[in-house]
């Protein structure tokens, strides 16, 4: 058989979740992948054990300061790691010509330039960064296809979703014969919890998530079902749905990942224990599979799966990301905007739980919508978003 050449990545966002995820199954395949950059914003110690461990070519962190300590302790290491830093820096990273993939996991907003960089230098984009997506929708899809770059959806739900379609389905679902897909959502951790009790809601409880480990963003996300919204948006936007064609199903066991409904009655699910190397490894080998560590699923232990409708007025954020994704434009990107300001003052006790869903829908109403269709308005319309959030914050 032909040797393999060793393809070149990339991880942006390194230290967290799914990046060490990424590195977990990049280390399982030597002969397959090789670590070009390494990115993470201020955890300094956790990307200097990145680089003992993966022997990236280059690290990329926020600021400086950090930079200069980590090319110190490299140079104590004799490792010959080129350290950078900035935004200039990560782009850099995420377009280079040697690189073949680049897995992007920043967490936010802070990571659409970059991963609109490697889309616009053709590279094979793993996307967990559901929000560079959800802002920037049209735009990216529109980028995806002029510069040949190979999408792979790396959030469960997507990453199922795509493989429970046919391997070609652009030009719309209906065309392939898929009358809708089912997005399955665990209903986080305070699932059935009435609009009273959630008042009550700490950062520690929402953090803590029945079936996945995640950074803290996303598991309050998860908490308050905007996770679901923003994939609701990725859905529409990665395979050219309608809001109406995108189901939201609560499964609380987190097995099947989520499904493609078609006219003649089928329905493909795409099962999984739930770890999130099973996608990670499906993005990095695909058309191929390989191996990612993840443990055979025990359909005897796991004995049922229930499904039950999701409770969007204790939740409203569902809600609220449709009617955005309805509105279209600018709407997306003012929703994940106000969402990033009131998640984080949630996490720093500035907000009550059901305070994020109040200031979301305040900024949405606050903000006219605009078309969008070019980068400009869309951080124009981020920035705008962000501070009349932090106003609405001041004023409550
Ligand atoms: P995390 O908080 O664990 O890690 C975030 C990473 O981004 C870190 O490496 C951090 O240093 C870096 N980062 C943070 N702010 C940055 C900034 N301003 N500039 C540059 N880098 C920055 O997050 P995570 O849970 O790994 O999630 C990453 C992305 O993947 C999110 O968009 C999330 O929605 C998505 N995702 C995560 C999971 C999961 O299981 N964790 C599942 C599906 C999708
Ligand atoms: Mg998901």
């Amino acid at each position: 058989s032909e040797p393999l050449r060793q393809q070149r990545v990339t991880v942006l966002g390194a230290t967290g979740s799914i990046g060490t995820n990424t590195l977990d199954v990049i280390a399982r395949h030597p002969e397959r992948y090789r670590v070009h950059a390494l990115t993470a914003q201020r955890s300094r110690e956790a990307l200097l054990g990145l680089c003992l461990r993966h022997h990236p070519e280059v690290v990329v962190l926020g600021e400086e300061a950090d930079a200069a300590w980590l090319r110190e302790r490299l140079s104590q290491a004799g490792l010959g790691t080129e350290v950078r830093a900035g935004e200039a820096a990560l782009v850099e990273v995420a377009c280079e010509a040697q690189v073949d993939v680049v897995m992007a996991a920043i967490v936010g907003a802070a990571g659409l330039l970059p991963t609109l960089a490697a889309v616009r230098a053709g590279k094979r984009v793993l996307l967990a960064n559901k929000e560079a997506l959800v802002m920037s929708g049209a735009l990216f899809m529109d980028a995806v296809a002029r510069h040949g770059a190979t999408l792979l959806p790396i959030d469960s739900e997507h990453n199922a979703i795509y493989q429970c379609l046919p391997s070609e389905h652009r030009g719309g679902l209906s065309r392939h014969g898929v009358t809708q897909l089912l997005l399955t959502a665990s209903g986080g951790p305070f699932r059935g919890w009435t609009r009273e009790r959630l008042a009550t809601v700490t950062p520690e409880q929402a953090c803590a998530h029945p079936n996945w480990s995640m950074g803290r963003k996303i598991s309050v996300d998860s908490a308050t079902l905007m996770n679901k919204g923003l994939e609701l948006i990725e859905a529409c936007w990665l395979f050219d749905a309608r809001p109406e064609q995108v189901q939201v199903v609560v499964h609380p066991q987190s097995v099947i990942h989520s499904m493609a409904a078609y006219s003649d009655g089928s329905v493909l699910a795409q099962l999984g224990n739930p770890d999130m190397r099973t996608p990670i490894a499906y993005g990095l080998a695909w058309p191929e599979r390989i191996e990612a560590g993840v443990e055979a699923l025990d359909l005897f232990q796991i004995a049922r799966l229930d499904f039950e409708a999701p409770d969007e007025v204790a939740f409203p954020c569902l809600r609220l990301a449709r009617e955005a994704m309805r509105e279209g434009g600018t709407a997306p990107a003012v929703l994940n905007g106000a969402n990033e300001v009131a998640v984080d003052a949630f996490l720093a006790g500035r907000l009550s739980f059901p305070g994020i869903a109040e200031l979301v829908a305040a900024t949405l109403e606050a903000l006219p919508v605009e078309a969008g269709g070019d980068l400009e308005s869309i951080l124009d319309a981020d920035a705008r978003a962000r501070q009349a959030a932090r106003g609405w914050l001041e004023r409550h």
